[in-house]
């Protein structure tokens, strides 16, 4: 295995820039997810350029690209059509007016055409806010101030949400109800006191919670498919449970479709899974690349937004160019077969990687849906945070990705990331990939 630490030798551009970079950017890098304790060890790779499947880095290193942004570039990077409405936009009208465009209402019928539950929508410009303004209003429409969200989950970096998963689980209490721990010490306190976590996959404990809190309870805030602890999918019947327990009782059931939405499908996960909730948050597959979220939902709780009671605004919120590229990408993975072609590429490429690291010898569950999966080195099936914790051999995630990194394959360090597909990518990057991904098994089995 004499590879450890080899992957970043051919990047002394990158790890100049990093240098120059940290004296002036708090850790070189500007999100959490690029910083050397997430992963990047000993330091990020510096991007020169995507283009479609591939980037290069500044060191003119190429490699098949599954970070693909951390989701946002589905349609691989620098798709045309994209890049065209964009250019465009900004070269006839102008970027932003703090007036609306005809472009918004073309947007908006389009999101609820392809989204089921969705009555109207918002938009803004991450999904840190939407999920923010989904907690929000689902607290105004019900009148009620807790909201139960997961364990293990991630729902971008506001102070309401951003209490989930500690590593030393002794901290984080029992397995069956969660102590709330904060992000860090920059968290206001009291605000745990309207949260409850829960783990994952667990209808019997959610059950029990609803029913003995249930009037106290606004909203069940979820990602449809956990996909911020590698990626878990939903036991049979648990987001059918959910869906009936938060419908008797009157809570708000918010999907964050941040990852799943326009990825599983037009019509994201609850499109694939047949569940319909009462709100969604969308972000990343919606903009082709360009900063756009969006908050949609049944009329009778949207409607709140249109009398003021919930006030969402914001100076950059259906800009130009978050309007124009986002009708773009729409308008591309509408393409008849684009979403057929996509998990077919994608299970092609899930399959290979499993079989490849089992016949190595390797304990190994490949886990995903459509264009979305990560690698869990296992010996058991992961279904939450605490068995990701206590199961999952991150070691071996860390030898696997160097590996591959090393082969010309790019995906998150992270474990808790996950591998996404794009409509750029081609059979020569599955053939590409797969056989790395052998040489990388056959050499961490040594
Ligand atoms: N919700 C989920 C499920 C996410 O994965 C993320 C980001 O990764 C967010 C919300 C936050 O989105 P943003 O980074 O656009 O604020």
């Amino acid at each position: 295995m004499n590879f450890i630490h080899k992957p970043l030798t051919r990047t002394t551009n990158s790890a100049a820039l990093f240098d120059a970079a940290r004296q002036v950017i708090p850790g070189g890098v500007n999100s959490t997810a690029r910083a050397q304790w997430s992963g990047w060890m000993p330091y990020p790779l510096f991007v020169d350029n995507g283009n479609g499947s591939r980037l290069q880095d500044v060191d003119g290193n190429q490699y098949v690209d599954y970070l693909l942004g951390l989701g946002p570039m589905i349609l691989g990077h620098r798709p045309s059509g994209v890049t065209r409405a964009v250019v465009d936009f900004i070269e006839r009208r102008g970027t932003i007016f703090a007036l609306p465009t005809a472009e918004e209402a073309v947007l908006a019928e389009k999101i609820i055409a392809a989204v089921p539950s969705v009555d109207q929508v918002r938009l803004c410009n991450t999904g840190t806010e939407a999920v923010l303004y989904a907690t929000r209003l689902a607290r105004a429409f019900t009148r009620r101030r807790k909201v139960i969200r997961f364990e293990g989950m991630y729902h971008g970096f506001s102070d309401g949400v951003y209490w989930s998963k500690h590593p030393a689980l002794a901290k984080a209490g029992p397995d069956d109800r969660p102590n709330p721990v904060a992000q860090g010490p920059g968290m206001p306190e009291g605000v745990e006191e309207n949260l409850i976590i829960l783990p994952w996959n667990d209808a019997d404990i959610l059950a029990d919670v609803i029913g003995r809190e249930g009037d106290e309870i606004a909203a069940v805030l979820t990602e449809p498919v956990m996909c911020n602890t590698g990626c878990i999918l939903p036991k049979p019947g648990f987001l059918e449970t959910m869906r009936t327990l938060t419908q008797e009782r009157g809570i708000v059931l918010i999907f964050d479709e941040v990852i799943t939405g326009f990825r599983l499908g037009l019509g994201g996960a609850q499109e694939r899974f047949g569940i319909r909730p009462d709100l969604t948050v969308f972000a990343k597959g919606l903009g082709g690349g360009f900063p756009v979220a969006a908050l949609g939902g049944h009329a009778d709780i949207m409607k709140l937004v249109a009398d003021g009671t919930v006030s969402m605004a914001g100076t950059y919120t259906a800009n130009g160019i978050a309007v124009a590229a986002a009708n773009a990408a729409l308008d591309e993975l509408a393409r008849p077969g684009t979403y057929d072609r996509l998990d077919r590429i994608s299970d092609i490429l899930r399959e290979g990687l499993e079989a490849e690291l089992r016949a190595a010898g390797l304990p190994v569950n490949v886990v995903g849906i459509g264009p979305l999966m990560q690698v869990w080195f296992a010996e058991r099936p992961i279904e939450n945070y605490r068995d990701a914790e206590r199961h999952a051999d991150q070691g071996l995630f860390r030898l696997w990705w160097e590996g591959m990194l090393e082969r010309g394959v790019l995906f998150h360090p992270g474990a808790y990331e996950n591998l996404f597909v794009s409509t750029a990518h081609t059979a020569e990057d599955i053939v590409l990939t797969l056989r790395a991904a052998r040489d990388t098994a056959v050499a961490l089995a040594r």
